[in-house]
């Protein structure tokens, strides 16, 4: 149990790669508070983490200011300072830029980008030690066509981990993981045969990957075996986004 005594605040996590991080970083004993817009304490995802340890889930929309300060303040109250904060919650909008309007583009920068922004400093103003492990994508490194906003935002978010990672050290370790293709509702409209991700995303492993071998990152980060690391991007991908 490496995460013995330590509190992870997981954002998005009633879903996808949220939930399998948050049951990940409670099997390995931390204590799990998660937000998402929806009704979080009526979802499965609080339960299964109960069954697990301490556990809290709390209705927040990380792009909203007051919601984030107030998912903090709960996780506080109820678990003391943060130890672990896992920026995952995000959303995309597929179009051709000409069909991308402003408000479509601000609202994918407000979730993914305001939304990590807003939680770090919620995390910071609490907690002078801990580990920040923000969820981008390799996207931010490739570039896709149609997802604009989606990549602009994921590449900010890199180098948003590279700032902190300077500015909040040697506290605060503060790093990122690229995923791949991962299997959620988020790819599941898009949904591409073995060939389709070995040809467009050069994948030599040529297959989706699932929640949980990003979760497996999260965790390592997030425990004393990742120490000497900050300011990473770690990619989780099949080996998609090779240079
Ligand atoms: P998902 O299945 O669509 O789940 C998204 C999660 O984010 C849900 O828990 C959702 O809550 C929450 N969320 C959405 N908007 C939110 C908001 N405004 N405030 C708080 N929470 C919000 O997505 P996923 O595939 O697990 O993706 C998770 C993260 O990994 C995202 O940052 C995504 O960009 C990144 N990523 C995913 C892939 C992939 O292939 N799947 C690849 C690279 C990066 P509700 O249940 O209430 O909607």
């Amino acid at each position: 149990m490496t995460l013995q005594g330590k509190t992870a605040l997981v954002t998005g996590g009633s879903r996808g790669i949220g939930r399998a991080i948050a049951l990940a970083l409670s099997a390995a004993g931390a204590r799990v508070a998660f937000c998402h817009p929806g009704d979080a304490a009526a979802g499965p995802t609080l339960a299964a983490l109960e069954a697990q340890g301490e556990a809290m889930a709390f209705a927040a929309d990380v792009s909203d200011e007051a919601q984030v300060i107030a998912f903090h303040d709960a996780a506080f109250a109820r678990f003391g300072a943060p130890d672990i904060l896992v920026n995952n919650a995000g959303i995309l909008h597929e179009a051709p830029l000409r069909d991308t309007s402003a408000g479509d583009f601000d609202k994918v920068i407000a979730v993914n980008l305001r939304g990590c922004f807003l939680n770090c400093r919620e995390f910071a103003r609490r907690s002078d030690a801990g580990r920040i492990i923000n969820i981008a994508s390799e996207l931010a490194l490739v570039g896709r066509a149609d997802l604009v906003a989606y990549c602009a935002s994921k590449g900010a978010i890199l180098s948003l981990t590279k700032a902190l990672a300077r500015e909040l050290a040697p506290g605060i370790l503060v790093n990122a993981i690229a995923p791949g293709p991962i299997e959620t509702d988020m790819t599941a409209p898009a949904s591409m045969s073995p060939e389709q991700i070995a040809m467009d995303l050069a994948s030599p492993l040529a297959r989706y990957g699932q929640p949980g071998d990003i979760a497996a990152m999260a965790r390592f980060l997030a425990g004393d075996e990742a120490g000497f690391i900050t300011g990473q991007c770690f990619g989780v991908n099949g080996g998609s986004a090779m240079p």
